[in-house]
Formats: C-alpha cells, sequence, structure tokens
C-alpha cells in the first residue's frame, strides 16, 4: 500500500490549493475527487460559470440599451441563443477544471478518481461504483468535501422546474416568470441573469432586505437598481409553499403582515444557502463527527479533535467563499509542514458580480454599532467620476467606515462598476492598518473608479472630498 504525507478529500478551491501548497513543501500529497472533474462547486457549477453567464447576459443587455446611447446602431434586431451561452459557459469550466488537471501533474500530485471513506484515522477507503477498490494511507488527512444548496423542508427539488443554482446554471429556455427564493448572493446573481435575458424575476426573502449579510446601505442601493431593472423584491416574505403544477410553479409566501401572497412562475430557483457536505465520509470510523449547523469543528489551525485530520473551505464555520476556502487550504498545508501561518477573517472580501458589482472588506456599520465602536463615515457617489459618467454607470457608491478617533479604517462597503476589483485597494490597506487619511494621500490614477475610494478617504478622515 502506497502512503502519502497529506491525503485530501475533495478537490474544490480549498482542496486543490491545499494539495497544490503541500506539494511545494516537499510533501507527498493525494487527492481524490467523486466526480470526474476537477475543482469543487466552484469552477463546475458555482464561481465560474456563474460569471460566465453574467457576462454573456451583461453584452446582450449592453447591445440592447447602451449601445445606442454611445452612438453605436446596430442594424436589425439583436437576439441571443441561449443554447451558446450555456455551451460557451461549459467552454469555460471544461478550460478552467482542465487547468486543474494541468496543475495536479505539474506539482507531482496523485489524483484518485472516486467517494474517499474513512476506515480510520490514518486510512480512506476509495470507493467506485459501491465498491472499495482500495485503501489509501496517509499520516494527514485534510477534509475538504464543500457544500451542497439548502433545501426547504416542504418543497420537492425535481430539477426541471423546481431548480437550485446548479441546474439554474444550465436552462434550455429563458424562464418566462423565474421566481427567486432567496435574495443572497447566489439568488442576485442568477434572477439578474434571466432578467437580462428577458425573464420577469421576482426575488423572494424572508429578511427586510436583499443580500442580508453585506452592510445595510449595500443592500439598499442594489435594490434600487435591481427595482430599475423591472426584478420584482418581495422581502420579509416567508414562503410556505412550493408546488409544481405540470409546467408552472407555485409559490405561497407570507409578508410580515401575515398576509398570504401568492406567486405563479414557470421556474423558481431555490437559493436559500448552502449546508456542509460529509456524506459518505464516515467520520465516526475516524473518531469525528458533525455539529448542529452540520459543519465539522476544528481550531485556529484547521485541525480537528483527531490531530492529524483537518477540514478546510465550505465544511468549515466561516464564510462559504472560493477564496476563504483557498487561504484556508494554504494554511492547512503550511501549518501540517510546520510553519506559523494565520488568516484574518476580518478581511475577507465579500462581492456580488451583480452589475453595478457590490463589495465589502471589515466591519459593517451594523457591527460597529452592536458593538458600541465610535465610528466616522466618509461616502462618495460614482456619479460624481468623470470615469463614471465616461461609461455611463452611475449608480453607486464607496464608503468608508474609520475610527472617530484613530482614523483607523474599520470597513470600506462599495457598490459601482468594476467594486469586484476596486475592494483589493481596501483589503492591502486594511492589511496594513491603514488610516482613511493614509489612502486619501495616495495617488489615485485619473478617470479611475478608483477615485471614488480616494474621495471617500478625504471624506472620512477629514471632511474634505474634492468632487463633491
Ligand atoms: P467545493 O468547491 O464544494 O468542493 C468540494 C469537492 O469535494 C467537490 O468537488 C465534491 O465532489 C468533493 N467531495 C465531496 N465529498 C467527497 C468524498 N467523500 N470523496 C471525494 N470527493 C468528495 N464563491 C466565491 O468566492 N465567489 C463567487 O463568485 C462564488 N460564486 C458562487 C456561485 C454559485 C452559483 C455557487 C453555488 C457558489 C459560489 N461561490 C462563490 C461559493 C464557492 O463555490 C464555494 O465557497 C467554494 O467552492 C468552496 O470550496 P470547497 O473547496 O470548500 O468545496
Amino acid at each position: 500500500m502506497e502512503s502519502y504525507d497529506v491525503l485530501i478529500i475533495g478537490s474544490g478551491p480549498g482542496g486543490y490549493v491545499a494539495a497544490i501548497r503541500g506539494s511545494q513543501l516537499g510533501m507527498k500529497t493525494a487527492i481524490i475527487e467523486k466526480y470526474s472533474t476537477m475543482g469543487g462547486t466552484c469552477l463546475n457549477v458555482g464561481c465560474i460559470p456563474s460569471k460566465a453567464l453574467l457576462d454573456s447576459s451583461h453584452h446582450y443587455e449592453d447591445a440592447i440599451k447602451k449601445l445606442p446611447e454611445h452612438g453605436i446602431d446596430i442594424k436589425g434586431e439583436i437576439n441571443f441563443d441561449l443554447s451558446k451561452m450555456i455551451a460557451r459557459k461549459q467552454a469555460v469550466v471544461d478550460q478552467t477544471t482542465k487547468g486543474i488537471d494541468f496543475l495536479m501533474k505539474k506539482n507531482d500530485i496523485k489524483v484518485f478518481n472516486g467517494i474517499g471513506s474513512f476506515k480510520d484515522n490514518n486510512n480512506v477507503d476509495l470507493i467506485v461504483n459501491g465498491k472499495v477498490v482500495e485503501t489509501i494511507n496517509s499520516k494527514n488527512i485534510i477534509i475538504a468535501t464543500g457544500s451542497k444548496p439548502s433545501k426547504l423542508p416542504f418543497a420537492e427539488i425535481d430539477k426541471e422546474r423546481i431548480i437550485t443554482s446548479t441546474e439554474a446554471l444550465s436552462l434550455k429556455e429563458v424562464p418566462k416568470h423565474l421566481i427567486v427564493v432567496g435574495g443572497g448572493v447566489i439568488g442576485v446573481e442568477l434572477g439578474q441573469v434571466y432578467s437580462r435575458l428577458g425573464a420577469k424575476v421576482s426575488i423572494i426573502e424572508y429578511q427586510d432586505r436583499i443580500i442580508p449579510s453585506m452592510d445595510s446601505s449595500l443592500s439598499k442601493e442594489l435594490a434600487k437598481v435591481l427595482k430599475k431593472q423591472k426584478i420584482e423584491l418581495l422581502l420579509s416574505h416567508k414562503v410556505s409553499s412550493i408546488v409544481r403544477n405540470g409546467n408552472l410553479v407555485n409559490v405561497l409566501a407570507y409578508d410580515k403582515n401575515e398576509k398570504e401572497v401568492s406567486l405563479q412562475g414557470d421556474y423558481c430557483l431555490i437559493a436559500i444557502g448552502r449546508k456542509p457536505y460529509t456524506e459518505g465520509l464516515n467520520l465516526k470510523a475516524a473518531g469525528l463527527d458533525i455539529n448542529e449547523r452540520g459543519q465539522i469543528e476544528i481550531n485556529e489551525n484547521m485541525q480537528t479533535q483527531v490531530e492529524n485530520i483537518y477540514a478546510i473551505g465550505d465544511v468549515v464555520r466561516g464564510d462559504m467563499l472560493a477564496h476563504k476556502a483557498e487561504d484556508e487550504g494554504v494554511l492547512v498545508s503550511e501549518f501540517i509542514s510546520g510553519q506559523k501561518p494565520h488568516i484574518d477573517y476580518n478581511l475577507i472580501p465579500g462581492v456580488v458580480y451583480t452589475w453595478p458589482e457590490v463589495a465589502s472588506v471589515g466591519k459593517t456599520e451594523e457591527e460597529l454599532r452592536l458593538n458600541n465602536v465610535d465610528y466616522k463615515i466618509g461616502q462618495f457617489p460614482m456619479r460624481a467620476l468623470g470615469r463614471s459618467r465616461a461609461s455611463s454607470d452611475l449608480d453607486g457608491f464607496v464608503k468608508i467606515l474609520a475610527d472617530k478617533k484613530s482614523d483607523e479604517i474599520l470597513g470600506i462597503h462599495m457598490i459601482g462598476a468594476r467594486c469586484a476589483d476596486l475592494i483589493s485597494e481596501a483589503v492591502v490597506a486594511m492589511e496594513f492598518k491603514a488610516s482613511a487619511e493614509d489612502i486619501a494621500r495616495i495617488s489615485h490614477a485619473h478617470p479611475t473608479y478608483s477615485e471614488a475610494v480616494k474621495e471617500a478617504a478625504l471624506s472620512a478622515s477629514e471632511n474634505r472630498p474634492i468632487h463633491i
């Protein structure tokens, strides 16, 4: 039996990154993946395909709504072919997952295809077609089995009309009326894709705002933009029933006054979050269990209660984000090899890839108020930028929250064009414990959207923005 220093179960961004870092550090590394393609949720049915469809649908929307304003006259009717869009998305996914195959070979990582199931804390059975085909021995084992979409107890997901994000990424037709249950990141992103392509989209959210985990000013601004884009938002609504009737889906909900609201669409996307995935792992054989939230408990080094077994990514506590999983993948391999790595979870940015994009890092205003922190705010509207007027991307703002006394930046929240990329400056600044004045005194190229960050910083530090 061949033995490894590190064996990783699951090849998502947590698992494959842990494998590469482990191999870079000289450890004999292997990875088990149950699907035929590497890359997990993120590459196959998450980040990458959703962004491919967001981009395609954005191009279409620009072609019909924005190009005439720029003086570009495309003769005849502008049309799209959904099957081609989906095929392009799949080509992007295939290319990206093949890239992981290449990286595994390049880094000399042994890949096993099948389900990894613990035999004991050093041995994992490889199960193919229900049979144990091999037992793999390893000094250290990293669980990186990710997550699956959460379900509602009263709704049967038939994957045809009542669907999860996975099916929503491969629809054969544009829904006439797409009902999205859940106004979190996945719900608003996929809702916007189909709205751009002509579907009526209704988003039902239990809480009183969309993207509820982010600063409430971002929720408000995004809601304003989505409403302008004719997306219906039903906030503070609790869904109580989802039933398919032929090619239609009936959804019942109650508003905050307990009034019944009934909707009928041809597709219903359930996007209420994701839950950790541990099925088939046979955790008990390794001396492990899951907590009441379905997660594997770990310490700050990603170590479970069994010393040589670690867990990372969506299967453990914290935000379900690909870059958080990647950072944990690096941390765990470095820790196993004897280093002392660290992650500052406060500085993991969150991004929503709608247009305008939404991005955030650090504390929200709600969190600062809850913790009685004395803070000041600097905010700058995108519409005051020359760059925004040049591209007609006028919605949004950058908001900087800084400590009232020390001026240290505590949180940066932004919505607008290219904020997914702009947030990097905020993360770097906060990693280096910058004050608002530090950003305000740094040169920002003109004309760029990044000038809104500088102006918000000027506003926060000395209340002296230049352009408003
Ligand atoms: P996963 O990516 O879920 O990978 C786990 C892997 O383990 C899977 O391949 C699975 O098959 C395998 N596995 C499970 N059990 C076993 C077993 N017993 N044996 C062998 N293999 C097993 N995050 C972002 O940061 N940015 C985004 O833009 C973004 N967009 C998203 C869009 C959508 C529609 C969705 C659904 C998610 C999105 N996410 C995004 C979240 C992101 O995909 C996850 O946070 C990330 O994939 C988690 O990585 P992971 O390595 O923990 O697990």
